[in-house]
């Protein structure tokens, strides 16, 4: 059912530096025995990618710059076949860049470098026509409300990472996906939000919500966790596919929370076995 629907992700795209070392460096600090590992990234790109494995026609729509680093964090999403020609590269920009430092505790210290994520203005924004658009926090917040006052299709904002989200945006948003830190974020304005309101909590699961109310609950499936990043992103782009294809937001709910497990069992935002293990919807 999902290979019918339409997803346009506005949002950011990403090359992941990771870094593991057996502990992080103090200020001023050299460490020399850390093995470095790349992945495309940037949560854009990550949920593009999973709406995609599961089955719908995905465009992404982001700004990349004009460098070699361009290529290596679009290149899942060429291969995969997403849709590219609502990316741009942007003249004198650098590619989004994420330094990231695992330690062997599992702990994680991020640098991230915006470049042309950073600058992706609304005045340039052009957008396919879709059944669904996903945005995130990490490109600008204007760009955003353009795409969401601009559409009549289903919008979901995942309200990540963790800031303040203007009302004029949140009038327009008919999905808000938030973990526990980006509810905390909301606060208040959460409760003037009157569409549907998903909120995860890690391995516990998560809830929706329709004007305050409890409409589904579900809990994902115990699985071996290797990394959890991305897991919000899948759980994002799952709730939306299923939700669009006209699932019941129980049956929703308990679809993204396995696509949200399966995205810990693998190294890598973007390694995740969706397409092969997540039962059709
Ligand atoms: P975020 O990555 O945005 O912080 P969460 O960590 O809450 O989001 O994860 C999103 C969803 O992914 C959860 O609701 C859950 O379904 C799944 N998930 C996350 N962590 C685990 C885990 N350790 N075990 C099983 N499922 C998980």
């Amino acid at each position: 059912m999902s290979q019918d629907i339409s997803i346009a992700i506005i949002g950011s795209i990403n090359l992941d530096i990771v870094a593991s070392v057996k502990k992080f460096p103090q200020p001023g600090e050299t460490i020399t025995n850390a093995t470095v590992n790349r992945f495309p990234g940037g949560k854009g790109a990550n949920q593009a990618l999973a709406a995609h494995r599961l089955g719908a026609k995905v465009y992404m729509v982001g700004r990349v710059g004009d460098d070699p680093l361009a290529d290596e964090a679009t290149q899942t999403l060429r291969q995969e076949g997403v849709d590219l020609s609502y990316c741009k590269a942007l003249e004198a920009c650098s590619t989004g860049l994420a330094l990231i430092v695992v330690s062997e505790s599992g702990e994680n210290q991020i640098v991230v470098a915006p470049g042309a994520n950073a600058v992706f203005n609304a005045e340039d924004l052009e957008l396919p026509e879709t059944d669904a658009i996903i945005a995130q926090l990490e490109v600008p917040v204007e760009t955003i409300l353009k795409a969401a006052v601009d559409n009549d299709s289903f919008f979901c904002l995942n309200a990540a990472p963790a800031k303040p989200v203007p009302d004029e945006l949140l009038q327009h948003v008919d999905l808000l996906v938030v973990n526990e830190i980006e509810a905390q974020t909301l606060g208040a304005e959460l409760d003037s939000f009157t569409g549907l309101l998903a909120t995860t909590y890690g391995a516990e699961g998560a809830e929706l919500k329709q004007h305050g109310k409890l409409i589904a609950k579900a809990k994902p499936p115990t699985v071996a966790v290797v990394d959890t990043t991305g897991a919000g992103d899948a759980f994002t782009a799952a709730l939306t596919v299923a939700l669009v294809s006209g699932k019941q937001p129980q049956a929703a709910l308990e679809y993204a929370c396995i696509a949200g497990a399966l995205t810990t069992t693998k190294m890598g935002a973007q390694s995740s076995p969706l397409a092969v293990e997540l039962p059709d919807l």
